[in-house]
């Protein structure tokens, strides 16, 4: 793992710290990374592409960028690269801009960015996720790698799915074999029952205080960093959250109909305080294990989240992680229960500005950034 883009640096020691400017593409979690921007005194900086994206941000002044890029496609942006480091810009990547880029585009966009690129690599990839996050802790639903051996609910993942779009459930080899699409490249996960929680951590390696992440393996007894949890939301998925309403999944196929996880919003959600201690477990290894992934690596930076299932037996299996700022972390713009207790209204996209700005006042930016 690379540590940081090799100019980083150089473009760096160009950039005026008193003229930072917060760039994100107006998608995905931008209101409230633009909102925290400006909180932490940042100039903003909106990219989108055609004019109509701008107008809904002035339904939201208070996350209004100070200043526009428009381009034609999003793929200009790897042009525009000189242009952004001269006026100062930080991008915070999100989703939408790795997907609308591509991960291979991405790590070589020429502009300083907030957290760890190289760590797409490693969240890009199902088996890859799997030897991290277990090396970290973590207990994942079982694989099952011969679909004649499916003997009980198991989910079916495509490889390269958004949103949970085009998932299947299936019961027996049967079910299976009637919809999967073997054209396409996908996983047969265990389908574990429980309820669903996707904690919205923050890793800050330059906080010395708060709960430190103990290091493990090369790092072994050392303090890495502070954890921080920002706030827990839970997916609304159409049509699988509202099947339960025409029946057994029997009646539900006789209409011709199969569940879906395709993620229309999110809600807010609060933890079993009992469970908050493993819930931190779990956010403690996936960073731990990040600084171990390979040599020199740098590991986790800044937001992250951990999807999981609770059972019944109220045991965690994580099925995801995100390695950058989720979606779900909305339903926290204003500060979720969490946040607030240690600042009022403390959203992520404030808790990177305020990173970012800490970072510029110890002068190790390039601790953070990639
Ligand atoms: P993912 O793309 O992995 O985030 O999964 C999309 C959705 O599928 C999740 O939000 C869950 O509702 C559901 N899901 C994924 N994996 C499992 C699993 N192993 N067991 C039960 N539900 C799952």
């Amino acid at each position: 793992m690379a540590t940081t883009h090799p100019h980083l640096p150089d473009w760096l020691a160009a950039y005026n710290p008193a003229e930072i400017t917060i760039g994100v593409i107006a998608s995905h979690s931008s209101l409230q990374i633009l909102h925290g921007a400006r909180q932490e005194g940042f100039r903003t900086l909106g990219i989108c592409v055609g004019k109509d994206r701008k107008k809904m941000y002035k339904a939201f002044p208070g996350a209004e960028p100070d200043e526009w890029m428009i381009l034609d496609n999003y793929l200009e942006l790897l042009n525009k690269a000189e242009e952004l480091r001269k006026r100062n810009v930080i991008i915070i990547p999100h989703g939408s801009l790795v997907e609308y880029l591509s991960p291979a585009n991405f790590i070589t966009l020429e502009v300083p960015t907030f957290g760890n690129r190289q760590i797409l690599k490693w969240e890009g990839s199902r088996e890859l996720q799997r030897q991290w996050l277990e090396s970290g802790g973590c207990t994942m639903p079982k694989v099952i790698e011969d679909p004649h051996e499916i003997n009980g609910p198991v989910i079916i993942k495509y490889a390269g799915a958004k949103g949970g779009r085009g998932y299947f459930i299936a019961r027996n080899f049967r079910d299976f074999r009637r919809n999967v699409d073997l054209e396409e490249e996908f996983t047969i996960q265990e389908y574990v029952l429980g309820t669903r929680y996707y904690f919205q951590f923050f890793f800050d390696p330059i906080a010395e205080d708060g709960y430190q992440v103990e290091g493990m393996g090369s790092r072994e007894g050392q303090n890495c960093g502070r954890l921080e949890l920002m706030s827990i939301d839970r997916r609304d998925e159409a049509n699988v959250d509202e099947f339960y309403k025409l029946g057994s999944l029997r009646d539900i196929r006789d209409m011709g109909l199969e569940p879906s996880f395709v993620v229309t919003g999110n809600t807010p959600a609060v933890l079993r305080e009992s469970l908050l201690p493993e819930a931190f477990r779990l956010g403690e290894g996936a960073v731990a294990a990040s600084l171990e992934l390979e040599e020199d690596a740098r590991g986790m930076i800044g937001p992250f989240c951990l999807e999981t299932l609770v059972t019944d037996k109220l045991e965690f299996r994580v099925f995801e992680i995100s390695a950058r700022i989720v979606a779900g972390s909305n339903v926290a713009i204003g500060g979720s229960p969490y946040s607030n207790i240690n600042e009022p209204g403390l959203s992520t996209g404030q808790r990177i500005a305020r990173c970012i700005r800490k970072a510029i006042d110890k002068d190790c930016l390039s601790d953070i950034l990639s």
